[in-house]
């Protein structure tokens, strides 16, 4: 779970990390007087949850508080990589000489916390990483120690930082462990932490993702999850328990079982197709589950052809055919759809299938085989 700036600026609060003065903003119409308390150029700041706002028009600086309500209703109407912008953060303006990026994850390789830093920080840090990586240090972190002084000083050291910045720093960094150890994060992130003409370090940005499966003991975290920021396709599987994967092919896949849907994906692969996600319905599916995975892969516009495989144990066949026919009276879709069910009612499934003119396979290897061969056939996707 990704949390937006202003939230992980707010934690980045409680804790000691510098942060600018501002305030969260729904409306244009609001805009001016929180400017004006604020005082002084102002920064608009898109709330979105996807990476380089800055570079997509949705930061902007505003030279006065009526320049910031206008400012603000723009951004509030803009669209950021396909979401729309609901709130904005009006924050003062910084003025900084210096832009660092600090960022703690985990190395899955390595199985552990690495801290990421860089004197180079600021919009362009993707640019850095690609062209001169060794601009961006890169240290391991013992979990049971946490940030240490000396790991603040080797990277003051490593970046040229001037000594008199030595102790703020290596604070924010043991103040940014703190927040990444207690919150259960995979990431927290300041980029920019800008060194002021007064020798003031502020994080200008922050960006933390939550591991989910650490939810259930975050639930303050939990709480923060804004539905409308998030893609409505992840929010809808999230409802329904499903684990959907967006990936590039033409051929929509649900699948019963993460191992089932790799080895489904495999053999689409194998037949020359490519697959157009993973999606695993999970075991015991009911109907109405198996309807909202339906929609969702029938939403991709890139997807010709739907391949249903289905291996009934928990799961009973026939509970996923009504699921389907359900969908079908529902959505209109010319898209050509296999189904291979095996095990628990299949039967009864195939039974219920009859009904419409769908495309049974009596194996595997035969429904992968049809939906690529039917996935090539159409020239393009979904035209609903
Ligand atoms: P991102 O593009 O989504 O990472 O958004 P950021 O919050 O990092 O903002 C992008 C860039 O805008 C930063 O790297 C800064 O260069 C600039 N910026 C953000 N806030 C301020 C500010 O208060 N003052 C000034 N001068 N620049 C800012
Ligand atoms: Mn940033």
């Amino acid at each position: 779970m990704r949390l937006h700036e202003y939230q992980t600026k707010q934690i980045f609060n409680k804790y000691g990390i510098p942060i600018p003065r501002g305030k969260i903003a729904l409306y244009a119409g609001e805009v001016k007087q929180i400017a004006d308390e604020i005082g002084g150029p102002i920064v608009v700041k898109a709330q979105v949850l996807v990476s380089g706002r800055g570079k997509a028009g949705g930061i902007r600086l505003a030279k006065s508080a009526k320049d910031a309500e206008e400012i603000a209703a723009y951004i509030l109407g803009m669209e950021i990589k396909g979401l729309p912008v609901h709130k904005v953060l009006i924050e003062e303006a910084v003025i900084f000489n210096q832009e660092i990026y600090l960022a703690i994850t985990i190395d899955r390789e390595a199985g552990l916390p690495v801290l990421m830093a860089s004197g180079s920080g600021g919009m362009d840090i993707e640019e850095v990483a690609l062209r001169s990586p060794e601009k961006i240090l890169r240290l391991q972190i013992n979990p049971l120690l946490g940030i240490q002084e000396y790991h603040a000083r080797l990277i003051a050291i490593n970046m040229d930082l001037s000594r008199q910045h030595w102790r703020q720093f290596s604070k924010v960094l043991a103040e940014m462990w703190k927040v990444f150890r207690d919150c259960d994060a995979t990431l927290v992130e300041i980029n920019p932490l800008v060194i002021t003409g007064d020798n003031r370090q502020i994080a200008l940005d922050g960006k933390m993702i939550i591991d989910d499966n650490a939810l259930f003991r975050q639930a303050n975290l939990a709480e923060l999850r804004w539905l409308e920021a998030e893609n409505p396709i992840d929010t809808e599987s999230r409802k329904f328990g499903l684990s959907y994967i967006p990936l590039k092919g033409k051929v929509g896949c649900m699948v019963n079982g993460a191992g089932l849907a790799m080895t489904t994906m495999d053999l689409i692969n194998s037949f020359g197709g490519e697959p157009a996600n993973f999606l695993d319905i999970g075991g015991g599916a009911n109907a109405e589950k198996v309807s909202a995975a339906l929609k969702i892969i029938l939403s991709d516009p890139h997807v010709t052809t739907v391949l249903i495989n289905i291996f009934g144990g928990i799961t009973r066949c026939d509970e996923v055919a009504r699921g389907i026919i359900a969908t079908l009276y529902e959505v209109e879709s010319q898209i050509p759809i296999i189904v291979r069910l095996s095990g628990t009612n299949a039967k009864e499934g195939m039974q219920i299938l009859a009904e419409r003119n769908l495309n049974i396979a009596n194996s595997l290897s035969e429904a992968a085989r049809l939906a690529v061969d039917f996935s090539q056939r159409v020239p393009n996707g979904n035209t609903h």
